[in-house]
């Protein structure tokens, strides 16, 4: 594992549009619960949308390492922006992956281009961990598909332009292998009877804001199954594998602001005429802060590093998200703490880095 000088590079660009251009609306993002489209599209323009993919494709042919510094780099001034790319990967990935040649063309270009955002539905009110359980159906009716159904905590669900729609196509043989029998389903927006019904409002990453979505009778063309018929359980568990990695870098983002607001507090912020900084339980705390966050960006640079050497990375990505999410969380309540009271006071960023987590 090596940073290059173009991570370096990549990092500094998108360090330096974040805290120019984000920053100074992240909590307005928050409080209103909505990102300007006009933002995304600049951060798409920046290369997000593009850094792992092929040139013929219109990507940028750098490794899996280079979106975790961008999307850490994201996350570490609004883990809400950095949502709404995590959630459009898992579209534009398995259409890398399993896309046939059309398919790519159509849909995967735009959204390498930034042009189109979007959207992974697969949970629905009655499955969530539970994939092989979900009950929207698809059947084929001559030169076309026809889904119904309903999913629930969609993310980019009121905005995106095209959604990945996972659906059973037929039975499951038995209770061993009720996993078989599902399909994957690209859906455009607009398509007649079918729509993002509520918003489903959450307390952290706001302005990502998951969705209901409503499939009435929705006709797809033939050609839109993405993989084989009854491939959609692989289809989506594979995407998670690759996913987590995404996941953990916006934990790692978070990390990274929770110490470097804890540690400018400590500076500033003086007690029995003494700088915070200057109290052993204090450094402590901040020591703390620093193994946590080392450790999660390790991790996570480990699994994309095994992901981009064409190595096994799923157990790696898996110990990359639990470790720098947990630690998103342990280090935003550290950060608060060494706010004092502050810390629960929503002019401070550091209440929101743990709603975040
Ligand atoms: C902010 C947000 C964004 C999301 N975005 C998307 C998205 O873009 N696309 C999408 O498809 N989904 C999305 N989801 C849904 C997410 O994938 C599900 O919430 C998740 O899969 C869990 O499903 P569930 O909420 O139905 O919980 P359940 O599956 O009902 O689980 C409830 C509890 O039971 C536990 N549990 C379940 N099964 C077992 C078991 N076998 N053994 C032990 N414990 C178990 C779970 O760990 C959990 O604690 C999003 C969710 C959130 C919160």
């Amino acid at each position: 594992m090596k940073l290059t000088p173009d991570h370096e590079s990549l990092r500094n660009t998108i360090r330096d549009f974040a805290e120019k251009q984000i920053r100074p609306i992240a909590a307005e993002i928050d409080r209103k619960n909505h990102i300007p489209r006009e933002l995304l599209n600049q951060i798409a323009k920046l290369g997000l949308t593009a850094i792992t993919y092929k040139e013929e494709y219109g990507g940028l042919g750098a490794d899996l390492l280079s979106m975790v510094i961008a999307l850490e780099e994201l996350a570490r001034v609004s883990a809400a922006c950095s949502t709404v790319f995590v959630a459009s990967h898992l579209v534009s990935e398995p259409l890398n992956e399993w896309g046939t040649e059309e398919q790519k063309k159509r849909y995967l270009v735009p959204m390498v281009a930034g042009e189109k955002i979007g959207a992974h539905a697969m949970t629905e009110p009655g499955a969530g961990s539970d994939v092989a359980g979900i009950k929207t159906t698809a059947k084929l009716h001559g030169t076309h598909w026809e889904i119904s159904g309903r999913k629930t905590f969609i993310t980019n669900g009121e905005i995106a332009d095209l959604y990945l729609v996972f659906a059973r196509t037929s039975p499951a043989p038995n209770r061993e292998k009720r996993h078989k029998g599902l399909s994957a389903f690209l859906v455009e927006r607009g398509t007649e009877g079918f729509h993002a019904a509520s918003k489903i409002e959450t307390i952290g990453l706001r302005g990502s804001q998951p969705s209901e979505l409503v499939l009435d009778h929705v006709k797809v063309p033939k050609d839109n199954l993405l993989g084989n018929e009854g491939d959609g359980f692989y289809v989506g568990v594979k995407t998670y594998d690759r996913g987590r990695i995404d996941v953990a870098a916006q934990g790692v983002g978070i990390c990274q602001a929770a110490y470097e607001a804890a540690i400018s507090y400590a500076q500033t912020r003086t007690s029995f005429e003494t700088p915070l900084i200057e109290f052993q339980q204090v450094q402590y705390k901040l020591a703390e802060m620093a193994m946590g966050l080392h450790t999660a960006r390790l991790l996570t640079y480990w699994a994309a590093s095994l992901k981009d050497q064409g190595k096994d990375f799923v157990k790696a990505s898996s110990i990359a998200k639990v470790t720098s999410t947990e630690a998103a969380e342990k280090l935003s309540l550290l950060a608060m703490m060494i706010h004092g009271g502050y810390g629960v006071a929503t002019e401070y960023p550091v209440e929101r880095f743990l709603r975040d987590s």
